[in-house]
């Protein structure tokens, strides 16, 4: 199913997830995905990697979404390293699927720009004009609440983010911890009569330090409150607790702000992200 019907019809909430590199790392994600399907989850969406192997491995993980039918994954694609004819197999190939929906995006820049090929589409935007012309796909694009880090300007950041969002169908966005970003981004895109849903991406804390290597390379601010919060924890039972219940608090603010839905970041792992949908009263239908 679209993604963009599903918000028609109501309030989503979504899982996100990587595609896994090693054979554990694929049964830790089987598992994942087994945990947290009974709940009843709108959409999965699998993160993508233009580098090396790991293109093949969010197709692989997305197809195998799609034939088992119960949960639309939505396959995140990027401009980076990318030709129209590469993108235009992996549509190919989603199509064959019965794949519904992407997220078109720029992409990270990867450690090693030698390990990717060239590309045809500069920005997002480029990627969502090429789909719109070559498939009848949902397409969702990336927000970034707290300004992209490589923006001049948050007036910039916005006005880029408006043109493609008002080609696309839905916004996703960064991770961030304060409901203001949110509110703010969702006033700004009204003030430039861009209107449509923005589903907030909320990152329950795990663990102390990938949350600083995350907010670094995603340029979301870590609140000092929330430092705070997390200092008198150390085991990671107590740590992934206190990142449930700020996750919880975050979602129901952004709920009460009338966000369309909340897509969790799962990091693979359905402890948290299963305790925020139940703390949520999510996923008992
Ligand atoms: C929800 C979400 C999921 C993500 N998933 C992935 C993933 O799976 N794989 C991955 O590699 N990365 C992922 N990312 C990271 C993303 O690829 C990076 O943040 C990337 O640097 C920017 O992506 P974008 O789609 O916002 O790019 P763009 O929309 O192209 O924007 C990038 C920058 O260029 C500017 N810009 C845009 N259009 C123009 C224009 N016409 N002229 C001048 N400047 C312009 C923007 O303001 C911004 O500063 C994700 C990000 C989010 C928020």
């Amino acid at each position: 199913m679209r993604v963009v019907d599903l918000l028609a019809r109501g309030r989503t909430f979504s899982f996100e997830f990587f595609p896994p590199k090693t054979a554990e790392a694929q049964a830790q994600l089987t598992t994942t995905i087994a945990e947290l399907a009974p709940l009843h989850p709108d959409f999965f969406s699998v993160t993508y990697g233009a580098q090396g192997g790991e293109r093949t491995r969010t197709r692989d993980v997305v197809v195998a979404l799609a034939h088992n039918g119960s949960i639309p994954p939505v396959a995140h694609l990027t401009c980076v390293g990318h030709t129209e004819a590469e993108i235009d197999m992996l549509l190919g190939e989603y199509k064959a699927a019965g794949v519904k929906n992407i997220l078109a995006l720029g992409g990270d820049q990867p450690a090693d720009p030698t390990q990717v090929g060239p590309s045809d589409f500069r920005f997002a935007q480029d990627l969502v004009e090429y789909v719109q012309a070559n498939s009848d796909i949902c397409i969702g694009v990336a927000a970034h609440p707290e300004v992209h880090p490589r923006s001049p300007s948050r007036e910039s950041d916005r006005q880029h983010l408006a043109e493609k969002l008002r080609l696309a169908d839905f916004a996703m966005t960064q991770f961030f911890f304060d409901v203001d970003h949110y509110q703010r981004l969702v006033d700004e895109l009204s003030a430039l009569g861009v209107h449509k849903p923005v589903l907030p991406g909320v990152m329950p804390v795990t663990n102390k330090s990938q949350l600083v290597r995350m907010a670094q390379m995603s340029g979301s601010e870590i609140p000092q409150w929330l430092n705070d919060r997390l200092a008198p924890f150390e085991s990671p039972n107590d740590i992934r607790q206190a990142g449930v219940e700020i996750a919880t608090q975050l979602c129901t603010e952004l709920l009460a702000a009338g966000a369309p839905g909340l897509h969790i970041y799962t990091l693979n792992r359905s402890t948290a992200a299963r305790e925020i949908a139940l703390n949520l009263g999510l996923g008992q239908a």
